[in-house]
């Protein structure tokens, strides 16, 4: 009888504990997917960016990941009204960027996902020059994303500490260098809690952001609190040295100089390139307006040819920078910046990238091997250099030459990067298929996705 019992004990307990493993696993039945939608809207174009997480791990870190970028075609929202055939198309392109997030987010879940639009640099420049302007952008960018299904959160200018803090904040939250998982399976701090700086080039604007080792200078940080722990990082972000607007602020230079001429030579375009283009496209621009000649004429046409002298353009490039801004402070970056000394790892998008990979280099390489990369490709002439590449398009391939010695000047002579320093910097674009981009660490922020046990980030709204 006292066997017969004790089978009998041992089967219950078999039956209890399957019984439990089966309702513990049926209240883990993963609810499915969520989704949030980030609108980049940056100077040069619009990126449409789609997330999704895990419903269930919305706090957890590193779940949020990026299922769609779909990049707009045409200039960006700033440039609307200016080329009433040109908009048509940027807005053919919007309704096939917002159909493919459409297409991708299951038809239940429209009205629960959150969409944002932040708008950068372009719309800054735009709004300190016309006010009225910006603001009807922005109503009809509203208006545009209300008559989409989903679940529309706003439209904003952010701030460039805000996009420089955001592109940080994403960095970290790709490579997993805010929280990890120990032995028994619970969240903690990684036990070398080193975050990565991140180093963004736009069109507009260019932004840095690291946690300095120490900080001489009161206020030069901002708090970042996540997963109870703060971090202080310090952000610049620099208008109108974005790529674009300071290949302008050279051209502005060059024309200025070349006065009576009736041609403009640019050593940072490629031998044998030229081209005309209207005086606005120079000088319309608010980062060269200090710069327009006293009879500026918008409709004025000008000729611009390529010299392709990586030496004469690295010398021209330095003079868009202002090193004197600052006497006898030696924590200064250009222009009167104070910026504590860089350290650890960087990691370095976008922009960057995208003219890194053009010279072949990818993730970290010798300052050597990038000087001699870029002065080879510098020396090329323009027809070779179509040959060579000629699924490029032609706006980004002559600009090469200026953007690679632009680089050079602004992480070297401006951040004070030097050969060791440099082999700490990543160029990349992605973290495990996920860009790295201010619009991640926004969305985290707005949605309070990652857990602060204190308010996540605290920043100032200055510009
Ligand atoms: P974005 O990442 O869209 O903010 O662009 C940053 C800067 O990179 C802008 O100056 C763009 O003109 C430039 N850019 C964007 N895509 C490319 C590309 N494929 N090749 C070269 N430059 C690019």
């Amino acid at each position: 009888a006292a066997i017969a019992f004790f089978f009998l004990l041992a089967s219950l307990a078999v039956i209890v504990t399957v019984a439990v493993i089966q309702i513990h696993k049926k209240s883990y039945v993963s609810p499915g997917l969520k989704y949030g939608i980030v609108l980049d809207a940056g100077s040069s174009r619009t990126t449409v960016y789609v997330y999704q997480w895990p419903a269930e791990k919305e706090n957890n870190t590193g779940v949020v990941n990026q299922t769609l970028r779909c990049d707009v075609q045409g200039p960006g929202i700033s440039s609307f009204g200016l080329d009433t055939k040109q908009d048509e198309k940027t807005w053919n392109s919007f309704n096939d960027c917002m159909n493919k997030t459409k297409s991708i987010i299951p038809t239940v879940q429209y009205n629960g996902t959150p969409t944002y639009l932040g708008a950068t640099a372009g719309m800054r420049l735009l709004r300190s020059k016309n006010e009225t302007a910006a603001s009807s952008i922005l109503s009809t960018m509203q208006q545009y994303l209300q008559s989409w299904p989903f679940d529309f959160k706003g439209v904003s200018i952010i701030t460039g500490q805000e996009e420089g803090i955001y592109g940080w904040i994403t960095a970290n939250y790709l490579m997993g260098n805010f929280v990890e998982k120990n032995l028994w399976n619970s969240w903690v701090r990684p036990h070398r809690a080193e975050t990565t700086g991140s180093l963004d080039l736009g069109g507009a604007s260019t932004q840095i952001a690291f946690s300095p080792e120490q900080d001489s200078k009161p206020n030069s940080t901002i708090a970042v609190v996540m997963y109870g722990y703060e971090y202080q990082v310090y952000t610049h972000s620099f208008q109108c040295y974005g790529r674009d607007e300071a290949e302008k602020r050279l051209l502005a230079a060059l024309v200025q100089r070349s006065s009576g001429k009736s041609y403009t030579e640019n050593p940072c375009y490629p031998q044998y390139y030229n081209t005309t283009m209207n005086a606005k496209y120079i000088f319309g621009s608010q980062c060269t307006a200090a710069q327009r000649p006293a009879d500026y004429n918008p409709n004025q046409r000008l000729t611009i040819l390529g010299t392709g002298d990586p030496a004469l353009c690295r010398k021209e490039v330095l003079s868009i920078f202002n090193f004197t801004a600052c006497p006898g402070e030696p924590n200064c970056s250009f222009d009167g910046v104070y910026q504590p000394d860089i350290t650890g790892k960087f990691v370095a998008y976008s922009g960057f990238y995208y003219t890194t990979a053009a010279l072949n280099l990818m993730g970290s390489f010798q300052l050597d091997n990038f000087n001699s990369s870029t002065w080879s490709f510098c020396s090329l002439e323009w027809p070779k250099l179509q040959e060579m590449h000629s699924s490029v398009k032609r706006i980004y391939l002559k600009s090469y030459c200026f953007s690679a010695n632009y680089i050079y000047s602004l992480l070297v002579n401006g951040y004070k990067f030097n050969a060791q320093s440099w082999m700490q910097i990543s160029f990349q674009r992605e973290v495990d298929n996920s860009s790295i981009s201010w619009s991640l660490g926004y969305m985290l922020n707005l949605t309070n996705m990652i857990p602060a046990e204190a308010d996540l980030v605290k920043l100032p709204m200055t510009s």
